[in-house]
């Protein structure tokens, strides 16, 4: 029998009277096939580097954003079967009735908030290398993913698909869809993008068959109905069924019959899914950074699949302005406003929307930590948001905060992303909070280099905090305010967050890959030189082993100013971790726009302000540039002398803050992203009253004795 779906009812929280009139439309419930979502906001499928390994953690993170309002929780891939093995990326997975139960967890977290689940179900073909299981990876031709990055390439060259290879992978679908019902979700997908199985049926140039699935537009497209049809057989009218779609390529591609080869393949299976997911189809153009790609960047590609298709069609575009979102709907672009991002930097963005909040949203900033998480094999961090990936382990709701029971006062030092943080949940917690900045404003490293380019965004992180703390009767905020240990401790406060951050030095590089020695010399400059517009020069050398964006945004910042910049790094690449953060491409476009040279695996080795002289790092082969001015972004070191003065103080038993306890955050303690700094901010208030506790470490659920997982199905 059916169960019954929650979407169906109207929950409780849809009252929407605080809701300003023109968002109401937002909120409407949306029938996708058999059920309902209960309204318009969808997270759509995104990777949160969550496996079966941490079935809690998942549960939680997902079940936070149905709490937050979202009326669609979507899973990120759930592979079908072993020859759609990622390793070491993490992913999750339906292989056999073993992985039900973590599922199963999942969506009981989001039907508790009358929100339908969606489970991504998956198989990577020739993009997935098979590193655990060492099947042959699959594809319908034989055509291998061959990347450039390292991380991605592999030995393993795909096997080209005959009929009973085509048979196995709808009979794996069908199995998983059989598992996704019993887990209890609502939506099951069929991907057909970013490359994956379906995406290269779908795409002549990995499709060179001549059989019946490859060739005309229809044969091509063959692979995806079969997909949908099985999965369609086997939900039963239990579950709708969403197909996912990447259609640049495709729309790029003329057609005989349609307006391009986009149009042609929403044309021929428009009516066979419930719903259209529909997106781009590289990770830096789907999920692109701030720095690079506005909201709404995907509209030119997806606009027209609504007036092919009367079924609901859902779209993302990092989308965080509300006004943005009911545009996409009354245009006739979305019917669904799909969020991944947007999600994961506020939960509880629809929610604000609906009680007509919009200024306390927590917009996302486009960075891309979050995606750097996957890349690099672990549960999603967001700058925005300290708390996602940590509902469950550290008890952290994004929204909910213990109160103490009496208040205490706490003085943090330093307005950068960590003071804030940290003043702002202290505050939210019933402390009585001071913060002190010896600048004029607040945002410490935010405030400067959100005056790059492309970094405008970013100055999102301070602006939310200062908006929220103005909120508070119980915070007082003071700039213009440099703190030292006389001023401290005739505060009296009874605990202190020292966040003074970080400084760049002009240390050179060490083939050990450490840093060396300092380089000296007036035209020697670091970061902080050129926020404050002092480096001078016309020929100007960036050494950059930070490796990060900053070396890259200094670079195209000096050549807009009119520079002949050079870019030199020991790195295989400029601002060679951006590859994680899905910039790396655009770092290189923007470089050359603005006739950057681009020196890799290159070392500085001197400069006497008029030479600069390079060697390869490999090789030792040397090479020289004519060069005014170098600026280094390689090493940061903590702003200490505050928290050395006043742990000198304490020493002395007279002392009013003998028995005060002072705590370093941010990159005071530690220098690193951002992302780090906020949420070593947040860490320090929550722990004034958890303590400091570690976390809680979860573990994959066992109810049955480890089973083979059959090849066939
Ligand atoms: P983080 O990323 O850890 O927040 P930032 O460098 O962005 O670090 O911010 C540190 C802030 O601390 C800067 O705005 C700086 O002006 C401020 N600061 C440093 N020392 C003091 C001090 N002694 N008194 C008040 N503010 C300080
Ligand atoms: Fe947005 Fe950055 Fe958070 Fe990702 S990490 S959700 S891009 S703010």
């Amino acid at each position: 029998m059916p169960r019954e779906k929650p979407g169906n009812a109207v929950p409780e929280s849809s009252n929407l009277d605080d809701c300003h009139p023109h968002h109401r439309i937002l909120f409407d419930p949306i029938k996708i096939g058999p059920v309902v979502a209960p309204n318009r906001f969808y997270q759509v499928p995104h990777a949160s580097g969550m496996t079966e390994a941490n079935p809690r953690v998942r549960a939680a993170f997902r079940g936070t954003k149905a709490e937050g309002g979202w009326g669609v929780v979507s899973t990120g891939a759930v592979s079908i079967h072993p020859s759609s093995d990622d390793s070491p990326l993490p992913f999750a997975r339906l292989w056999n009735d073993a992985d039900i139960a973590s599922h199963a967890l999942t969506t009981e977290a989001v039907h508790k908030h009358g929100s339908l689940a969606a489970v991504e179900l998956w198989h990577g073909g020739a993009v997935v290398m098979n590193r655990t299981s060492r099947l042959p990876p699959l594809s319908p031709s034989g055509v291998p993913w061959a990347a450039t990055h390292i991380g991605f390439m592999g030995q393993q060259r795909p096997k080209p698909m005959d009929g009973s290879d085509i048979e196995a992978v709808l009979n794996w679908q069908r199995a998983a869809t059989r598992r996704a019902l019993d887990a209890g979700f609502d939506i099951i997908y069929v991907y057909a993008g970013m490359g994956y199985l379906g995406y290269e049926f779908l795409l002549p140039e990995y499709n060179w068959r001549t059989d019946g699935y490859g060739g005309s537009l229809e044969n091509r497209t063959r692979f995806v109905r079969e997909m949908l049809e099985v999965t369609r057989d086997e939900a039963g009218g239990r579950a709708a069924v969403a197909l996912r779609i990447s259609l640049e390529e495709l729309r790029a591609k003329p057609s005989d019959h349609y307006a391009s080869e986009a149009h042609g393949v929403v044309s021929l299976l428009s009516d066979v899914p419930d719903l259209w997911d529909v997106k781009m189809d590289s990770s830096p153009n789907d999920c692109g950074a701030s720095r690079f790609r506005p909201e709404g960047a995907h509209e030119p590609i997806i606009d027209f699949v609504r007036t092919v298709t009367d079924r609901p069609v859902v779209g993302v575009g990092r989308f965080t302005s509300p006004d943005t979102m009911v545009s996409q709907i009354k245009r006739g672009v979305l019917d669904l406003i799909g969020g991944a991002r947007a999600s994961i930097a506020d939960p509880f963005l629809p929610e604000k929307i609906r009680r007509g909040d919009t200024d306390a949203i927590r917009e996302c900033i486009g960075c891309n930590m979050c995606i750097a998480s996957w890349h690099d094999g672990v549960p999603v961090r967001c700058t925005q948001n300290a708390t996602a990936g940590e509902e469950w382990r550290r008890n952290w709701h994004p929204e909910q905060f213990q109160r103490v029971k009496k208040p205490e006062s706490v003085l943090v030092v330093g307005g950068g992303p960590a003071g804030l943080e940290a003043a702002l949940v202290a505050a939210r917690q019933g402390y009585e909070v001071t913060l002190a900045e010896q600048s004029s404003d607040w945002g410490g490293r935010v405030l400067q280099e959100s005056q790059l380019p492309g970094l405008r965004e970013w100055r999102r992180v301070r602006d939310y905090r200062v908006w929220a703390l103005s909120q508070l009767g119980n915070v007082a905020m003071y700039t213009d305010s440099p703190m030292g240990v006389d001023e401290i401790s005739s505060l009296e406060a009874r605990h202190i967050a020292v966040a003074t951050g970080a400084q760049w030095t002009t240390h050179l590089y060490s083939p050990l890959e450490i840093p060396s020695e300092p380089l000296m010399g007036p035209q020697v400059f670091t970061p902080e030189d050129v926020f404050a517009g002092r480096v001078a020069g016309d020929r100007i050398l960036v050494f950059d082993y930070d490796n990060y964006y900053l070396g890259g945004v200094i670079a195209e910042h000096l050549g807009r100013q009119g520079a002949q910049v050079v870019y030199a790094t020991p790195a295989g690449h400029a601002s060679a971790w951006t590859f994680m953060t899905n910039e790396l491409p655009y770092v290189y476009k923007a470089l050359g726009e603005q006739g950057v040279e681009i020196l890799t695996t290159t070392n500085l080795d001197h400069f006497n302000g008029q030479l600069a002289g390079l060697s390869n790092l490999f090789n030792q082969q040397p090479l020289e540039r004519e060069i005014d001015a170098v600026v280094v972004v390689g090493l940061r070191q903590p702003n200490l002398d505050l928290y050395q003065a006043l742990q000198t103080a304490q020493e002395n038993t007279d002392s009013p803050l003998i028995d005060t306890p002072i705590t370093l955050v941010g990159d005071a303690l530690a220098p690193g992203a951002i992302a780090h700094a906020v949420h070593s901010g947040h860490g320090f208030a929550r722990s004034l009253i958890d303590g400091d506790s570690a976390y809680f470490r979860d573990e994959p659920i066992n109810l049955l004795e480890p089973q083979p997982v059959f090849v066939e199905g």
